[in-house]
């Protein structure tokens, strides 16, 4: 794993890759404290000729550093961020699961690390990488997503931090996911808060309806999530000639769908088989010849290097 410290000006030097293990943090740190802290989710994959590759990686570096201006974290430039995230990569290469089986799971963290009694902000933060191979989470259709809309408890507010990958934005849903896994649902779709009446996003990935060849997504105004993955499908999704909204989505909308898809880093595409609000189930369109299914194969392959790269978005390990 890597790490390194911020200095007292709030600039980062002297990082370092270590032996993964436990870290020393004092007690009055502001992340145990206050909950000053942000987390990244990123992967390194093998391509079919067997180089390693990332993902549009100073995307994450500029997504924690807005998060770090929100919490009033130092943060480290975003040379120093990929360089760093490449450092991890390089020295766990062989750790990076064939083509096609798997990736390597990359969780770059910056949290408030100094001393405070005060509830303010620390003098100081940290910046730790840690990495773990993982399997592929969806598997082709069988694991189509099967969703639950929760329409009391909202997962943002306008305000709030839900537009950052702020930690303390995490734990406050697991009573509800978990309610909903027991259920037998995939996970919790949530509305917003002010009206409880416009889809926002799942617990962890991004959301997007599809009605012929207009394809619309929630728009990132600070109580979604603004995902890298959902920014490179709407893009690709237009190169296509698919119409791309960015607005809101009232739930009426949403159940009239003929596909739904979810996006996110550690999820991919993940089509969604049904949507469950009070007491009705409506199903989507899965499987093979859907709009879901071309946009997944086109991602998946740029980013797993199947498909060629036009875009200047993936970046090889050397
Ligand atoms: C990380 C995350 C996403 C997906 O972002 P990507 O950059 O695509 O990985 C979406 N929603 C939430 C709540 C997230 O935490």
């Amino acid at each position: 794993m890597y790490i390194m410290e911020s200095n007292t000006d709030g600039t980062f030097s002297d990082g370092a890759l270590v032996p993964f293990g436990t870290v020393q943090i004092n007690p009055h740190s502001s992340v145990l404290n206050y909950g000053q802290g942000l987390f990244e989710g990123m992967k390194a994959y093998r391509r079919p000729d067997g180089e390693v590759q990332l993902f549009r990686p100073e995307e994450n570096a500029l997504r924690m550093q807005m998060g770090a201006d929100r919490l009033l974290l130092a943060a480290p430039s975003v040379e120093q961020y990929v360089d760093a995230v490449k450092q991890v990569v390089r020295t766990n290469k062989r750790w990076v699961p064939p083509h096609g089986k798997g990736t390597l799971y990359i969780r770059p963290l910056l949290f408030g690390s100094g001393s405070v009694m005060g509830i303010s902000p620390a003098p100081q933060s940290t910046f730790l990488i840690y990495a773990n191979p993982i399997c592929n989470v969806y598997k082709g259709r069988t694991a189509a997503l099967s969703l639950w809309v929760h329409d009391k408890l909202p997962r943002a507010y306008p305000g709030g931090t839900g537009g950052v990958k702020s930690i303390s934005n995490y734990a406050p849903v697991f009573q509800v996911v978990k309610e909903a896994k027991e259920k037998g649902f995939s996970d919790v779709l949530f509305l917003d808060a002010a009206e409880h009446k416009y889809v926002e996003e799942v617990s962890s990935c991004n959301f997007f309806i599809v009605k012929r060849n207009v394809i619309t997504t929630t728009p990132a105004t600070g109580t979604i999530l603004p995902g890298i993955t959902r920014k490179s499908i709407i893009e690709l999704a237009r190169d296509l000639g698919y119409k791309v909204e960015e607005r809101k989505i009232p739930v009426k909308e949403l159940l009239k769908a003929y596909e739904v898809f979810c996006t996110g880093t550690a999820t991919g595409i993940a089509e969604v088989y049904s949507v469950s609000y009070k007491d009705k189930r409506v199903k989507f369109q899965t499987g093979p010849d859907t709009v879901t299914q071309k946009l997944y194969d086109l991602i998946t392959g740029i980013q797993t290097g199947l498909k060629e790269d036009k875009k200047g978005w993936v970046v090889k390990i050397d």
